[in-house]
């Protein structure tokens, strides 16, 4: 690594921050030996906050039903090819009992922009969640939605909000999205979810279509003003019925990279090793922990949905059973060091 680059990473070490210019730079000028000293560092700075606790959420996809056409997404509503479903709240109720007993303190609820959920009717699902778990944190990634829908749905109960900004560059958005979805709307949902006092998460996808490492500074910059409680981070990967089916999927590499980034920036924020991080290569999660992420999010959806919400190609688990997906990743988790806790797992206090 050149003398720059070991400079950067000292120095975002120390500070938290580097100017945009500077996070391109050290994307640009990456080597395995400046991942390795990134990687060092950034577990480093989580074990003091965290120790080798891994922190999980219990996934439920809940419809993939969805009224928007992102050019990436599996489920979108130009894709004629999938069946699509919707889960009831007796479904998600069930899975969510079955999650609890498994250790899962967390519930995420996640889906296409489907009208059927109203602020009554997931406001409804909330609160029924809560009153049977309080023990429990209830975290919604429904899109977006006005600022009134996002406090209706916070007075029910819901504790957190993941809503990936996708990319922190408009234009760069708009090339992943159709014309009538607003890079700026995307925002203001960001702004009105923390205003109203969720634990908020952003994120963006790793080697998406027309993305550059300038893109990717804008991405790091914006969090580093933004200082989200989590940060989902994955790698693109094409999905086979949409516009950018022939596209290359985001590496390995260089998401591993941008995990230990994001950990220096904001040494406490959760930050998921993700299912597409696990689907490009068959040890990506525990990876992603080694790179220092320290959240892993398996599903908890009934196993008969699963194969439905299929954002991108070979999505791995879709045919595992809540507690089979639990214990391998205990599993994994243990082989490289970590174990995974029965805690609700709030952002530590900085
Ligand atoms: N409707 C919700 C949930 C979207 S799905 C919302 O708008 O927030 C969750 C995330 O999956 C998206 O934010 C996107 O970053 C990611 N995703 C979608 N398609 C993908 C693909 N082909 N490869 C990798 N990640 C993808």
């Amino acid at each position: 690594m050149t003398g720059r680059v070991r400079e950067l990473i000292e120095r975002l070490s120390a500070e938290h921050r580097l100017a945009e210019a500077e996070y391109a730079e050290l994307i640009e000028g990456r080597t395995d030996e400046a991942a390795a000293l990134l990687a060092e560092k950034a577990v480093a700075v989580r074990k003091a906050i965290y120790g080798n606790a891994v922190f999980t959420r219990g996934l439920f996809e809940i419809s993939n039903i969805c009224k928007n056409d992102c050019l990436y997404c599996g489920i979108r509503r130009s894709n004629a090819a999938v069946a699509r479903y919707r889960l009831s709240e007796a479904d998600i109720l069930a899975c969510a009992d079955e999650g609890y007993g498994l250790g899962f303190r967390t519930f995420v609820l996640q889906g296409g922009e489907d009208g059927f959920f109203t602020d009554a009717v997931l406001g409804g699902i909330v609160s029924a969640l809560k009153r049977r778990h309080p023990d429990c944190a209830v975290t919604l990634s429904m899109g977006e939605r006005s600022r009134e829908s996002y406090q209706r749905l916070f007075d029910a109960g819901a504790d957190r909000y993941l809503l990936r900004h996708e990319t922190a560059d408009a234009a760069h958005y708009a090339r992943l999205h159709p014309p009538g979805m607003d890079w700026e709307n995307r925002m203001r949902c960001l702004r009105d979810l923390k205003a109203i006092g969720y634990q908020v998460g952003c994120g963006f996808m790793v080697g998406s279509p027309f993305q550059t490492a300038r893109h990717l500074a804008k991405d790091l910059k914006f969090i580093e003003a933004f200082q989200p409680d989590m940060c989902g981070i994955g790698p693109f990967i094409p999905h086979h019925e949409t516009p950018f089916r022939d596209r290359p999927a985001g590496t390995l590499e260089l998401t591993l990279y941008l995990l230990s980034i994001l950990r220096l920036i904001h040494p406490p924020v959760l930050l998921p090793a993700t299912t597409a991080l696990g689907t490009i290569h068959p040890e990506g999660r525990e990876k992603g922990i080694l790179a220092g992420a320290n959240v892993v999010m398996p599903n908890l959806s009934p196993v008969g949905v699963r194969k439905q919400y299929e954002l991108y190609d070979n999505k791995i688990c879709t045919g595992d059973e809540s507690a089979q997906c639990r214990h391998c990743l205990e599993a994994r988790m243990e082989r490289i060091g970590y174990r995974l806790v029965v805690d609700r797992g709030d952002i530590a206090e900085s």
